[in-house]
């Protein structure tokens, strides 16, 4: 593994006008390069690891800055190397030109996600702890940035951990029982393979059915809201926009595609989707053709579909039921400030088992019962502990699929008498698939890939 690197620096707080910006340097040089642009009561090079000095940032002729400077030594730091850390006042200018200075001294602009991905080569991390930081910073909700923080805390290298192990002692076994002719191998091996693999298998599927959820925890919840002109889509849309602002983060790299809204609702991330087309289109099943919506509302995960308490049950209305069959969708009757012409027996048997909620947007009612109904949608039957891990990512869950499939491979080969080394190749593919989760065994390429996604000064 590569261990020696140039300095890199890079500025690592957020974008804009923050109180206090932040000059981080990571790498041999890093004291060095910052003690020529420092002035304080103390040599940096003698500073403690892990304290915080204050002093002033020179450009050679004149004080330009005030600073608190961190310092903290190689190995203890996220990067494993040295790192300085330059906390400067105000806004981006004056943290540019303190990163100006950093470079002019002879530290590199680091490339989006350096720091962190020598915290992973120099072994710090691994690779899905590195992907907990990329989620994190990407993080929607609360909840959401629990998961990445569950991960960079190494939760799911934990669990992988134990079954590569599981299955290192498999293939060590089956060698030793070929090694001892006076067991049966055989046997012996179909019976390890039922009982270690067998558990892989069983915990692999356990992380496979939290991919959905944990999926939608980190890209939000492709949520669609339907219904006739005027019942009070865009008026839901916008209360919905307006009481629940997304927790979202200023870091360039991390805009939003503007056909889509993010909402937080209870710790779920609504991705409300197309919402520029859903706020100018008065009726999406109209404009956009009967198949076109219909397709829209396939890949929604969430339907919200909007009746009028005021107008008798319509044709339409009827259709909209038809359309959104089968789908996790939501009955809303709004407009409840207003007579009742609605039948109501008719709207709940439409609904069937599907929440209905009655609600006046224009009052602001109804509301708060409409957001529990999403949240115990979301929620329900789901185990949710402060340790539960979610596998999220999509790399992960097509490797524990084609993880799952060897393992697969490998018990049926050991139930139809398949020879010993066919079945260990299997195993030992398991073990690789699920290595390259944590990103043992990765090629240099796909880590390159990996961190080029992250953003500049993390
Ligand atoms: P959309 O066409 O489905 O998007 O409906 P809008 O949200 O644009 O609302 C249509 C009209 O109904 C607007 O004038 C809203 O102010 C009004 N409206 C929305 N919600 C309510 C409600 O709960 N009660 C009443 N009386 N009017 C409402
Ligand atoms: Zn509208």
């Amino acid at each position: 593994m590569i261990t020696e690197f140039d300095t890199i620096a890079a500025i690592s707080t957020a974008q804009g006008e923050g109180a206090i910006g932040i000059v981080r340097l990571s790498g041999d040089e890093a004291i060095a390069i910052a003690s020529h642009l420092y002035i304080g009561k103390q040599p940096l090079a003698e500073v403690a690891s892990h304290s915080i000095v204050y002093g002033h940032i020179t450009d050679g002729t004149n004080k330009v800055e005030e600073a608190m400077i961190s310092v903290m030594r190689a190995p203890r730091t996220f990067t494993r190397e040295d790192v300085i850390e330059i906390n400067c006042h105000g806004g981006l200018v004056s943290v540019n030109r303190v990163l100006q200075l950093a470079l002019k001294h002879g530290a590199r602009l680091a490339e989006p996600g350096e720091f962190t991905k020598r915290a992973f080569l120099n072994g710090r991390i691994d690779l899905s702890q590195a992907e907990g930081v990329m989620d994190l910073i990407r993080a929607k909700t609360d909840r959401a940035m629990n998961v990445a923080l569950g991960q960079l805390e190494g939760r799911l290298s934990k669990k992988i951990s134990v079954l590569r192990q599981e299955l290192l002692e498999t293939v060590a076994h089956v060698e030793v029982n070929i090694d001892y002719p006076e067991y049966d191998a055989e046997a012996m091996t179909q019976d390890l393979m039922v009982d270690k693999v067998g558990f892989v298998i069983k915990e692999v599927d356990k992380l496979l059915e939290t991919a959905s959820q944990g999926k939608i925890l980190r890209e939000g919840l492709a949520t669609a809201i339907i219904g006739r002109p005027n019942v009070g889509k865009s008026s839901l849309m916008n209360s919905l926009v307006h009481e629940n602002k997304a927790i979202v983060t200023d870091i360039p790299g991390t805009t939003r595609d503007t056909l889509e809204e993010y909402v937080n609702v209870r710790g779920v991330p609504l991705r409300l989707v197309d919402t520029a087309g859903i706020r100018e289109t008065e009726d999406i099943v109209e404009k956009l053709g009967v198949e076109r919506s219909r397709k829209a509302l396939r890949e929604a995960d969430l339907i919200l579909l909007v009746l009028n308490h005021g107008e008798e049950l319509s044709k339409e209305d009827e259709a909209l039921f038809e359309a959104v069959a089968g789908m996790n969708a939501i009955i809303i009757v709004n407009k409840t400030d207003t007579p009742r012409k609605i039948d109501l027996d008719r709207v709940q048997e439409l609904a069937g088992a599907r929440p209905l909620v009655t609600t006046a947007f224009i009052e602001d009612k109804g509301i708060d019962e409409l957001e529990t109904a999403i949240a115990n949608l979301f929620f329900e039957g789901a185990i949710e502990g402060e340790d539960a891990t979610y596998v999220s990512n999509t790399r992960h869950i097509a490797l524990l699929e084609q993880a799952k499939q060897t393992a697969q491979d490998a018990l049926e080969a050991s139930e139809s008498g398949m020879p010993i080394d066919l079945i260990q190749i299997d195993v030992t593919r398991t073990w690789e698939l699920l290595g390259e989760i944590i990103g043992d065994s990765v090629q240099e390429s796909l880590i390159d890939q990996l961190f080029s996604q992250f953003c500049l000064g993390k």
